[in-house]
């Protein structure tokens, strides 16, 4: 006689009788209880993959795309897109390759250091390349960090920074990006090495060595040293990307007289009037940087030098409407959502980048007079119902900022 095997889940092996449903499959059983269960495993996974789409594997675009991808958000500032692109190419290509090749020749890091003035887009750069590659990033303050032990913040905090980006996945951390800014701040007071201790500056800069360079580091999970007790992350920054920004303020001079230097040296008058002299940053060179006061060491770690023009009154104007995320396209849009046809008078657009220029507030404060100008229209935005259309005049954008407190902002 053929024996009766009772009826179970193949899952959890509870009895038939245990459960209210029981599916049949091609060869097992499945309880109420176990599909549930594994519902949740799949939305978690899911879920888990979306934020973390960080983590899927590195897309190496070529140097070509990547600075298509830059044009797409950046205006202007083509010589630094330039360097950029090829940088930030050959950094991940080395990251990819780096398990395949053989060991022969290696690959050094290309850390990169962006000068140029404060709202260039130095700070953008660095995110939109983020962007593209899906990878980690965040932004430091290089003015709050301070050598371990005194009252600012660790060097390792930026790297806490980028593993809460990177939602506590350490190997995507590892390969992120971070923006470090203001790295002129830390510049050491005068030319010649301390003598006294220079905790925010020379201090700094020798702490940050050991990140740039590459090297296993501790890292507190949530940050500063308010939670003793927390368990310290290991994190190798050997694949992360650093990208300082700062101004510099200054530097022409510097640049100037190495130039000048250089020029009665070798005795070229002819060089002398070749030299642009509207525009010394272009001619930025490692020297320039240790005349200012970033130790050799740290220049020697960041061996990508590039700069950012100043944006002038085109530029503003292009920043307004031509990038992807441009400030007027969010204004139409942001109206669009109330199903309002928002629209500017070129004449409007014209009067911002006059006043961003006038005000001396860069592309930053393009924002800020558009904010003034629209606050009245968004406030009231819930007043006429039917309207369908909103047209910004000169007039009105003239009167608008008048009133507003932005007006006061006027540099003398
Ligand atoms: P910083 O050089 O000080 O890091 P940011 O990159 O933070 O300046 O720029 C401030 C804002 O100004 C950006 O968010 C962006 O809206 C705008 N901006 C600055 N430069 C450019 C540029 N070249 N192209 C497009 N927008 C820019």
């Amino acid at each position: 006689m053929e024996k009766h095997t009772p009826i179970k889940c193949s899952f959890c092996g509870k009895d038939k009788h245990d459960v209210s449903i029981l599916i049949a499959g091609l060869s097992g059983h499945i309880c109420d209880n176990c599909v549930t269960q594994a519902q949740h495993i799949v939305k978690d996974e899911l879920g888990n993959k979306k934020t973390l789409d960080l983590s899927t594997e590195l897309e190496l675009l070529s140097p070509k795309q990547i600075k298509q991808h830059l044009d797409e958000y950046v205006i202007g500032q083509d010589e630094a897109k330039k360097v950029l692109s090829v940088a930030v190419y050959n950094h991940y290509k080395r990251i990819l390759y780096s398990t395949q090749t053989s060991n022969d020749i290696e690959i050094d890091k290309s850390n990169i250091i962006l000068v140029g003035e404060t709202g260039t887009g130095k700070t953008l750069m660095a995110r939109t390349i983020a962007k593209i590659l899906k990878v980690p990033f965040c932004i430091a303050d290089a003015t709050v960090l301070t050598e371990a032990g005194y009252v600012g913040e660790d060097v390792e905090s930026v790297l806490t920074r980028l593993l809460q980006a990177a939602d506590y996945n350490v190997e995507a951390a590892q390969r992120g990006i971070v923006f470090i800014d203001e790295i002129d701040k830390i510049a050491r007071k005068s030319d010649n090495p301390s003598i006294t201790r220079d905790v925010s500056g020379e201090g700094v800069q020798q702490a940050l060595l050991k990140l740039l360079e590459g090297a296993s580091v501790n890292v507190p999970p949530q940050g500063g040293r308010k939670h003793p007790e927390q368990k310290m992350i290991q994190i190798d920054t050997r694949n992360i990307l650093f990208v300082c920004g700062g101004a510099f303020d200054g530097i022409e001079k510097k640049i100037a007289s190495r130039m000048q230097t250089q020029v009665l040296g070798f005795k070229q008058s002819k060089t002398a009037h070749e030299i642009d002299k509207t525009n010394m940053l272009q001619y930025l060179a490692p020297q320039d940087l240790k005349s200012f006061g970033l130790i050799p060491e740290l220049i020697g770690r960041l061996p990508v030098l590039t700069h950012l023009d100043p944006l002038d009154a085109s530029a503003l104007r292009r920043i307004l409407t031509e990038p992807k995320n441009a400030i007027i396209k969010q204004y139409i849009r942001l109206f669009e959502m109330d199903k309002i046809k928002l629209s500017f008078d070129k004449a409007v657009l014209d009067f911002i980048v006059e006043k961003a220029v006038e005000f001396k507030l860069g592309a930053r404060g393009l924002r800020s007079i558009c904010e003034a100008i629209m606050l009245d229209a968004m406030y009231n935005i819930d007043e006429a119902p039917d309207a369908k259309e909103l047209k910004i005049t000169l007039r009105y954008a003239k009167e608008k900022l008048e009133k507003s407190k932005i007006s006061s902002l006027k540099v003398a």
